[in-house]
């Protein structure tokens, strides 16, 4: 990436220009957050994620989407991670705590950030505290995508990806307009390797055993708050809106 004046604007239609310009000026204004979303696969981080992105003008570092690209890219970091993956379980903290590291410097990430499936060991959730006292920050709250594992399977079995943009949908909560096509692109959307019945009752069992001791990591330094993450999506939308801005 080059310098601004470098860049050349001109073919950059107005109307993009100047909703990139009012983007930048209401982010002015915003607070910075550092937030961290826990729950299982399926409770819909990944929905809520780019929401609250727009909203305080976070980056969103899904280390599950980004283990996904580097698995589908054959980099040395995605030959490691692959294995783990296809079965359910956990890659080892190192991999994911170094993808961390480096992704929170970006300036994409100023104004603080969503952490998406990460930390899902407490000793991630100790390396993370470590980056950040480096840095100076500290993380402001812990959003807890709390729900019934019965109603999984449904959502991860019916759940449609556009892998480049992480748009998500399903084929009976989130539709998209044309089945199988994304909204914005008109690309294919694919289903992931490993959103089946089988592989789901591992990570379940990797949630339960490795993840959710992060909650009461967090709990212990008063910054988690605990949502209804079975409600529609809008209602979880309004329980979000609701705890950020408290
Ligand atoms: P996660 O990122 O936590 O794994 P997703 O956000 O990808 O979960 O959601 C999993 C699936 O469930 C997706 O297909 C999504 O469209 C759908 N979904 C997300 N939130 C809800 C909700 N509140 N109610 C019903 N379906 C939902
Ligand atoms: P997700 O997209 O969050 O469902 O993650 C998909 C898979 O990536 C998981 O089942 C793990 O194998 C791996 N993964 C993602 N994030 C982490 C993490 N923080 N620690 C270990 N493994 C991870």
């Amino acid at each position: 990436m080059g310098s601004s004046s470098t860049v050349d604007l001109s073919d950059i239609p107005s109307v993009d220009l100047m909703t990139e310009l009012l983007r930048r000026i209401k982010c002015a204004d915003k607070p910075d957050k550092r937030l961290i979303l826990v729950g299982p696969p399926g409770s819909g981080k990944g929905t809520q994620s780019p929401i609250i992105k727009d909203e305080y003008c976070l980056c969103h570092l899904a280390t599950g989407d980004m283990l996904r690209a580097a698995v589908a890219a054959k980099t040395p970091l995605g030959v490691k991670a692959k294995e783990a993956m296809d079965k359910g379980e956990l890659v080892s903290d190192d991999l994911v705590v170094g993808i961390i590291d480096e992704a929170i410097k970006k300036p994409s990430c100023k104004k603080g950030f969503i952490l998406d499936g990460f930390p899902r060991t407490v000793v991630q959730a100790e390396k993370l505290d470590e980056m950040l006292e480096k840095q100076g920050t500290k993380i402001d709250k812990v959003l807890d995508f709390a729900i019934d594992d019965a109603i999984l399977e449904e959502r991860i079995t019916g759940r449609w990806i556009h892998s480049s943009s992480g748009r998500t949908y399903h084929t009976k909560f989130a539709p998209p307009k044309v089945p199988g096509v994304d909204d914005v692109t008109g690309e294919p959307l694919i289903q992931r390797k490993d959103d089946t019945a089988a592989v789901l009752k591992s990570r379940l069992e990797a949630f339960h055993r490795q993840t959710e001791p992060v909650i009461d990591y967090y709990a212990k330094k008063g910054v988690v708050a605990h949502l209804h993450a079975e409600k529609p999506p809008k209602e979880v939308t309004t329980e979000v809106q609701k705890v950020l801005s408290s």
